[in-house]
């Protein structure tokens, strides 16, 4: 059987996730951006956490932790390269290595770029990614501490999972991230549609994550950086992918 994906409102706009193995019952936890919405989650599910997989060091990902492990005696999960700015790890792993949540095998990627030490973690059995303020819905999270070629290198990465992975990203900022898309991809048929379907769900209150990869390749600007429509949009016709990934995000910071 397949991880159970629950998604979290948290905050203003930051999203935790549960996966969930129904044959041993164990329930991971991605991020923890504030307790009480998690704790209300796993409550009426009538899941216990065993693991807390923690993507980067930002408090809007960490600083719910104390408060949820006084009711979950469960197992932090992070980068062991950022250990010293994260809350103490019971499992430090680095690019490469993997977990286990019941019999499912979770990857661990470095994605930094947002951070130094920003990690994923990818389920293939179950398809599915958490990739926090790496690659987003229609967008990715800005460049703080790494470089632009380390962020777009992280993304292709990313880029290069099977295209039906579901991809569950850290914020609710997809409905901004649209607006920007247009100005980048002004004529992509599935970026129109997409936006007005964002929009939709944002009137609803519903929220626009997970997504799913083969969606984001097709509309999310920031993957489509060798696009040949896009270069020529930007005037960078033939430049290498990465210079274009830049001149995307600068445009996105101004924004
Ligand atoms: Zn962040
Ligand atoms: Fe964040």
């Amino acid at each position: 059987m397949t991880l159970q994906i629950e998604t979290i409102p948290c905050l203003s706009d930051n999203y935790a996730y549960l996966a969930h193995d129904p044959d041993s019952g164990e329930t991971a936890v991605v991020d923890v951006p504030e307790a009480a919405p998690i704790l209300d989650a796993l409550a009426k599910k009538g899941w216990t956490a065993t693991h807390v997989l923690i993507t980067h060091h930002h408090a809007d990902h960490v600083q719910g932790l104390s408060e949820l492990l006084a009711q979950h005696n469960a197992q932090v999960v992070g980068h062991a390269a950022d250990a010293k700015r994260l809350p103490p790890l019971d499992l430090a792993l680095n690019d490469g290595d993997t977990l286990q949540i019941g019999r499912e095998t979770g990857h661990v990627i470095d994605v930094s770029g947002h951070t130094i030490g920003h990690i994923a973690f990818h389920f293939p059995q179950s398809k599915v990614a958490f990739t926090a303020d790496s690659l987003m819905a229609l967008g990715c999270g800005r460049v703080f501490e790494g470089t632009m070629p380390q962020m777009w290198d992280s993304l292709c990465k990313l880029g290069a999972l099977p295209p039906d992975t579901t991809i569950c990203s850290g914020h609710e900022y997809t409905a901004a991230n649209a607006r920007f898309a247009l100005t980048i991809d002004p004529d992509n048929p599935e970026l129109i549609s997409r936006a007005e379907a964002v929009d939709a769900a944002r009137e609803k209150g519903h929220p626009t994550v997970p997504t799913r990869l083969s969606e984001e390749l097709a509309t999310n600007p920031f993957l489509r950086a060798a696009d040949p429509g896009i270069q020529a949009h930007l005037g960078m016709t033939g430049a290498a992918p990465a210079q274009v990934f830049a001149e995307i995000r600068r445009r996105k910071d101004n924004f």
